[in-house]
């Protein structure tokens, strides 16, 4: 973590800010003299949308695409559990999914792929203290695009590259993350660990458990909701923020049937008045 303060720090300093109407300079195809030289070698953190597509992508569960291509190197400097691509064992560690055509899984790359050579920061505004979001340019001496001469603006970058359908199912992530509730460490006991890596990122085992479980017998959940989770993975996965919000800060994002409450309190009673 301190690493990662370190390099905020020197972002903030070094790399001259950029809005959405930002032009810049770069291509990135076939014909580059670096084409696949970034792909290898590097740590590529997954979002859960990432691991969501790229398991469709690859026709995996979830449990099979973490296992085999994921780490995740979570300790207690961690703020929450994070995933990284895993890199293949050979010399130049590969990325698995890179061959001489380029990237095999395009269509599905993950998020931090399709901003390269793009990043993302947030700052605090002297003034009011709100974050707000900026961009820099990483400039790599093996990057050759850099050279191009294809201009285009941040946003229009964003747009082609399809990064804002990623952006819009990572506003949930990055809401949860930055909940307060991930600054005491404390508070992340191993069943918490396990539930947060579940509901982000083994959708297939958070289905079962909404689905193959008395879930449905102790949350009030509405039969559009429920028909709309089934169907659709990214919607799932909206849903297992809402349950993490709920199970983690006790937010009220998932309602609890009345019987099931009324028959807590009356447990709770009896063991009051039998002095438990
Ligand atoms: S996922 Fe694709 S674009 Fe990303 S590092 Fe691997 S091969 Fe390259
Ligand atoms: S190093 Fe830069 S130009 Fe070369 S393949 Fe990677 S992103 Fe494209």
């Amino acid at each position: 973590m301190r690493e990662i303060e370190r390099l905020k720090e020197e972002i903030l300093k070094d790399y001259p800010k950029m809005t959405k109407d930002s032009p810049f300079s770069f291509a990135c195809h076939p014909g580059v003299p670096c084409f696949n030289a970034c792909c290898a070698d590097v740590n590529i953190f997954l979002t859960p949308y990432d691991i969501l597509r790229l398991k469709k992508n690859l026709g995996m569960t979830s449990e099979e695409f973490l296992s085999k291509h994921t780490v995740s190197p979570f300790d207690k400097n961690s703020r929450y559990p994070v995933i990284l691509l895993a890199m293949n064992e050979d010399e130049k560690k590969s990325c698995p999914f890179v061959d001489e055509s380029g990237c095999t899984v395009y269509e599905d790359r993950p998020w931090a792929c399709r901003m390269y050579p793009l990043g993302m920061g947030s700052q605090k505004d002297a003034g009011d203290g709100t974050e707000s979001d900026f961009y820099f340019l990483l400039k790599e001496d093996v990057c050759k695009g850099h050279n191009e001469k294809n201009q285009q603006t941040v946003a229009e970058w964003l747009e082609n590259q399809g990064i804002t359908e990623y952006d819009k199912m990572g506003y949930y992530f990055k809401e949860l993350t930055l909940h307060e509730f991930f600054s005491k460490p404390e508070n992340l006991t191993a069943k918490k660990i396990e539930m947060f890596f579940t509901a982000c990122y083994n959708l297939d085992k958070f289905r079962k458990f909404v689905f193959e479980s008395t879930f449905f017998d102790k949350f009030e959940v509405d039969d559009g909701t429920k028909e709309r989770i089934k169907n659709d993975d990214g919607e799932l996965l909206k849903f297992s923020y809402f349950w993490l919000r709920f199970a983690l800060f006790g937010e009220k994002t998932i309602k609890v049937k009345e019987e099931v409450l009324e028959a807590k309190q009356k447990e709770l009673d009896k063991k009051k008045q039998a002095g438990v």
